[in-house]
């Protein structure tokens, strides 16, 4: 602690006024004293370490003198002044240079000085070369003389402190600027006020632009510098409309240069906690991000590059394990189930990393249809039954009969549940309990994966959705896991209009609850939608098949499931062969691969529905590209992802040479011949249809009651083209989900015309239920246009 001492020292440099000139509205005082007195001295002097200095005196010509035998430093004692009538008869002055040099004092009053503060700084005095008794009415003059002079000082104070005030304000100012984030404060009246040199520089304005005006006054520049400037404005009243939370959104600018930004808001107050408005920094992160899309292009082209090789490996193994390749022994078996585990979880892991880039690339195509929550349950709940047991854990499904469908991707919800459960599984010891539980919630399903593991703490929890994410916990560390399942879960979830949130408690258990909309579907509408979907398909025994895929490996292991399912089997490995084999051949139907040697599947897709004689062989995909809707698009009649497993591929032939139920199709076409060809088609095959010459006429027809369950469109069409009816339909309620089928020939396809498609597709594809089973069948009966 410093002393008092030190503080009033401290007090009187920071006045800065020790040897400094003199200066009037002192000098005004202490002429003014020697008026009032009568008398020939008077001076204001400061006491610093070891001198009374001097500012202001009238009849001495003393600059200063050593602290320790001045009067000031008597009067800075207290706060009653110095009054020494007669110095003569005091033994304190006896020695004094004022007593005994040659300006002879006799007589004095010192009145201390305060600074605002109240330390005493200093004196004010008045001296007679006579004895004198200064009288009440003399001293109260001192005082109020006194008073004068410490206004001045507190004066002397407040100017500093604005100068210091404004000093800070250019430091802070300086420091703002050279920020590399853009700050701008919108007050609480919409008012855009302090922004930094960076914000200006960022976006391309001027000052006078933003102080003072609301944020709408910045449409126009507003509309300039962003790529989705409504986007934008939403986002910043959306912030506004949370002032105690902080809020980040990303955006895109293209003006003056191309960035992406991250912006942050959050509310400032001042000191009282008033509210000042909210901050807005605006953060480049344009190299970030790049670097975010290199790594996800690496992961993904990694993973790519991964599955064809591990396709193999597995596809080989299990032939090899089912004895194939002649009798294994029971070690060899052993060897066998070793590599086949380890590349299954190679496989998981693979498609985890890819599920993860897809996401983020936004790039993950769901097929919603009806889906029988509980039959997925079920369905995971028995494969992962024999591991539970392997442990000793218990297993209890509450499935209530009367559970609504819910409106998902199957696929997507069986892995859902069986990351749950098998997280359940891993983080649960020995003899613990698993149970699902399912229920009803208004519009959604609810279902709850509960355990008696491990848990976990606060924290983890906070985390456990975040890549990468596992819990160090000693009971669990030799699980072998990525810390992406729950990730991958939560943004399916999500996806498909679900939320998900955990409880748990350490040692004690955990319960992972998610929710799945029904789509408002009555359950028994939607049993119906899927006692159809569940119908066995009739396979034609003994069909033919060509293999088409570059890689000799793969196509050797899709002629072995196919060859063990009961088809023949042809084989080319590029696109010219599988062409001409196609042509010559006249398969039943054919496997595709994406990537070929000499052309891409797609192309080849085109040159088959382009000529009459291969156009009504039906074609499945197989990739490891997500890139379903194109391949729909293109008119294949099915798409299967790569690794492959036998029971898949053989479902999805099987689905495709079956009898189609009854419909009613909407065939709309400009060309009457092509129009009625198709309709003839699809007429004979036992379907009822509706028949458009235009776009609009097309429009009408799909409102129509009842509604029809196909459209097929053509992309050329007067009026209104099929693309332009696609988006109408697309964004009525109505027809939303309306299974749509564009029709064109390689030749009348343009590239923009095709990467529209593409887009469109996506979105079109998306929500059908169950088009894959429709086209199958559509087109399974020669119905693509290419045929005409
Ligand atoms: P992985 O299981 O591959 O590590 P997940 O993303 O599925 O990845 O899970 C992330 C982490 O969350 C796990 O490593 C584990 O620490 C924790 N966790 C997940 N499920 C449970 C559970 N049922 N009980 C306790 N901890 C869990």
């Amino acid at each position: 602690m410093p002393s008092l001492e030190a503080k009033r020292l401290e007090a009187l440099y920071a006045l800065e006024i020790l040897d400094t000139p003199r200066e009037e509205r002192f000098d005004r005082i202490t002429r003014t004293a020697v008026r009032l007195f009568r008398m020939p001295k008077s001076l204001l002097a400061f006491v610093d370490e070891t001198r009374a200095w001097v500012k202001s005196d009238v009849g001495t010509s003393i600059d200063w003198v050593p602290r320790e035998s001045s009067f000031s430093e008597l009067a800075i004692e207290s706060d009653e002044p110095l009054v020494v009538p007669d110095v003569r008869k005091d033994r304190r002055f006896a020695e004094h240079p004022l007593v005994v040099g040659p300006d002879r004092i006799w007589s004095l009053a010192a009145h201390p000085l305060r600074t605002p503060d109240g330390y005493r700084v200093g004196a004010l005095m008045v001296m007679d070369s006579e004895p004198h008794a200064f009288s009440e009415d003399e001293l109260q003059a001192l005082t109020d003389l006194c008073r004068l002079a410490e206004e001045e000082l507190a004066d002397i104070e407040l100017t500093r402190l604005l100068k210091l005030n404004i000093e800070n304000q250019a430091r802070v100012r300086a420091v703002m600027d050279a920020t590399s984030e853009g700050i701008l404060l919108i007050g609480r009246d919409g008012v855009m006020g302090y922004h930094n040199r960076r914000f200006l520089d960022l976006f391309g304005l001027e000052a006078e632009e933003i102080d003072g005006h609301p944020l709408d006054s910045l449409e126009g520049p507003v509309n300039r510098i962003f790529d989705e400037p409504d986007e934008f404005r939403r986002s910043i009243l959306q912030a506004a409309k949370r002032p105690g939370e902080e809020t980040r959104f990303l955006t895109k600018q293209h003006y003056p240069e191309v960035r992406d930004l991250e912006v942050y808001a959050a509310r400032v107050t001042d000191r009282e906690g008033r509210d000042l408005g909210r901050l807005h920094a605006f953060r480049d992160v344009t190299r970030e991000r790049e670097l975010d899309r290199l790594k996800d292009e690496f992961v993904s082209l990694v993973s790519h590059e991964l599955r064809t090789p591990l396709t193999s490996i597995k596809g080989y193994v299990d032939l090899l394990i089912d004895g194939d390749a002649g009798e294994v022994t029971e070690e060899q078996k052993e060897f066998l189930d070793i590599v086949k585990n380890n590349s299954d979880r190679l496989v998981l892991l693979v498609n985890d990393l890819l599920d993860v880039s897809r996401i983020e690339a936004g790039r993950i195509n769901l097929r919603v249809q009806p889906v029988d929550l509980a039959g997925c349950i079920d369905e995971v709940a028995t494969s992962l039954r024999p591991l539970m047991e392997q442990k000793r854990q218990s297993l209890k499904l509450e499935l209530p009969a009367d559970l609504p469908q819910v409106r998902a991707d199957r696929d997507r919800v069986v892995q859902i549940v069986t990351n749950l459960l098998s997280n359940a599984h891993k983080y649960t010891l020995e003899g613990g309990a698993v149970s699902v539980r399912a229920q009803a919630d208004r519009d959604d399903v609810q279902v709850e994966v509960s355990d008696t593991g491990v848990g976990m703490t606060a924290d983890e929890r906070d985390k456990l959705f975040t890549k990468f994410f596992r819990a160090q916990n000693p009971a669990t560390q030799n699980i072998s896991g990525t810390g992406l399942g729950l990730n991958i879960v939560k943004s399916l979830v999500e996806k498909q209009g679900g939320r998900i949130w955990v409880t748990s408690e350490p040692m004690k258990g955990s319960t992972f609850i998610f929710t799945i909309p029904t789509g408002g579907k009555t359950g028994a509408a939607a049993t119906a939608a899927s006692a159809a979907d569940a119908r066995a398909p009739a396979a034609k025994v003994g069909a033919r098949i060509l293999v088409v895929d570059d890689e000799p490996d793969i196509a050797g292991l899709i002629r072995r499931y196919l060859e063990r399912g009961g088809y023949q089997v042809l084989v080319a490995h590029d696109a010219r062969t599988a062409f001409e084999t196609a042509r010559r051949e006249r398969p039943d139907l054919m496997t595709l691969d994406v990537n070929l040697p000499d052309c891409d599947g797609f192309t080849l897709l085109e040159w088959l529905k382009g000529d009459p004689a291969t156009a009504p062989i039906p074609a499945i995909m197989l990739s490891v590209l997500e890139d379903t809707g194109r391949g729909l698009l293109m008119g294949a009649v099915d798409y299967l992802h790569k690794p492959i497993d036998e029971s898949t591929l053989l479902s999805h032939v099987g689905s495709i040479v079956r009898s189609p139920e009854p419909q009613v199709v909407l065939v709309a076409d400009d060309e009457e011949d092509i129009r009625s060809l198709i309709a003839g088609h699809l007429r004979r095959a036992g379907h009822q249809v509706l028949e458009a010459a235009d776009g609009e006429q097309a429009l009408q027809a799909a409102r129509a009651e009842p509604p029809p369950s196909l459209v097929l469109l053509d992309i050329r069409m007067p009026r209104l083209d099929g693309l332009g009816v696609l988006r109408a339909l697309r964004t009525d309620e109505a027809t939303r989900n309306l299974p749509v089928v564009m029709m064109t020939t390689s030749r009348g396809m343009s590239a923009s015309d095709r990467s529209a498609i593409d887009q469109l597709g996506a979105s079109v594809l998306l929500h059908k239920p169950s088009s894959a089973e429709e086209l199958a069948e559509l087109i399974g009966h020669g119905l693509a246009k290419g045929s005409g």
